[in-house]
């Protein structure tokens, strides 16, 4: 088959490890009738195993020379095709409770991760390869450097695990920043339920808006220090010293106050 130059605009970096392959493919654990989605098969790195142990295996794909080739694949039959942008792709026209993996271009991991949190409901369990920095902080703890917005709304819709730490090496290209795989499983009411998710989403926005400043700087528009000590938030705290089910309870204070 045509060799395929990796292209830089699409994040390519291809797995080449085969124990970090198995890895993944075994912390994911394809039952034959699952519902399964790949984020960007690639050269079927891990879309080959995957498929060998299911029924149907749905890839969503950007590339069109990517996607020629996997129509050649000798699986190929089992494969679901999604062309295009995953940023604009209907996770809910796939129907049941999805599998989702993918060793994600990391240009668009922040917005997917994003997009996938609302369509949690719908998610069994995700598994991805990430740059090692963005999962460090999206499992990152209060009073860490690590810990901020992408914590706290991430928080709020799974709970998460740094499952496997991989070098440049096991790529091909190799990337710049050290990966990791971790794994996000849905945790609906975990850290509590926000009467408005909307709302929620702006005050966490703006409580780590600047991180050294104080939360009464950065919540100055949105809550006053009689909110803030209501829900037992120092005033002078910094937000990253606030756990993330703090943030959902100031969220629903003021959202009950308003009315
Ligand atoms: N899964 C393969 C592997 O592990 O070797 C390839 C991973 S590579 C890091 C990222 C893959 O996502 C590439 O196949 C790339 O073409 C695809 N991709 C990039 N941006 C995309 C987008 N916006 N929507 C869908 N796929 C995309």
């Amino acid at each position: 088959m045509k060799e395929h130059k990796a292209r830089k605009r699409f994040g390519q970096n291809f797995l080449q490890d085969t124990r970090i392959i198995s890895d993944i493919v075994n912390a994911v654990r394809p039952q034959p009738d699952d519902v399964v989605v790949e984020i960007g098969p690639g050269l079927a790195a891990i879309t080959e195993p995957l498929a060998k142990k299911l029924q149907v295996l749905h890839v969503c794909e950007i590339d069109r020379d990517i996607i020629k080739r996997l129509k050649t694949l000798p699986f190929a039959d089992k494969l679901v095709i999604h062309e295009g942008d995953v940023l604009q792709f209907d996770f809910r026209s796939v129907a049941g409770k999805k599998k989702i993996v993918g060793n994600l271009p990391y240009n668009i991991s922040t917005p997917l991760l994003f997009r996938l949190s609302e369509v949690a409901d719908e998610v069994a369990d995700m598994h991805f390869m990430l740059q090692k920095e963005v999962v460090e902080r999206m499992v990152a703890v209060p009073k860490t450097n690590d810990y901020g917005r992408l914590s706290v709304m991430l928080q709020y819709f799974f709970e998460m695990e740094l499952l496997l730490e991989v070098p440049p090496e096991s790529f091909d290209p190799a990337p710049k920043v050290d990966s990791a795989v971790v794994r996000m499983i849905p945790s609906p009411g975990r850290i509590g339920t926000a009467q408005d998710f909307a709302h929620f989403g702006k005050l966490v926005k703006a409580a780590f808006h600047q991180r050294r400043k104080t939360i009464r700087n950065n919540l100055k528009d949105i809550a006053d220090d009689a909110d803030l000590a209501a829900v037992g938030i120092n005033p002078q705290d910094r937000a990253e010293h606030i756990a993330p089910e703090l943030y959902v309870v100031l969220s629903n204070y003021l959202a009950d106050k308003a009315v």
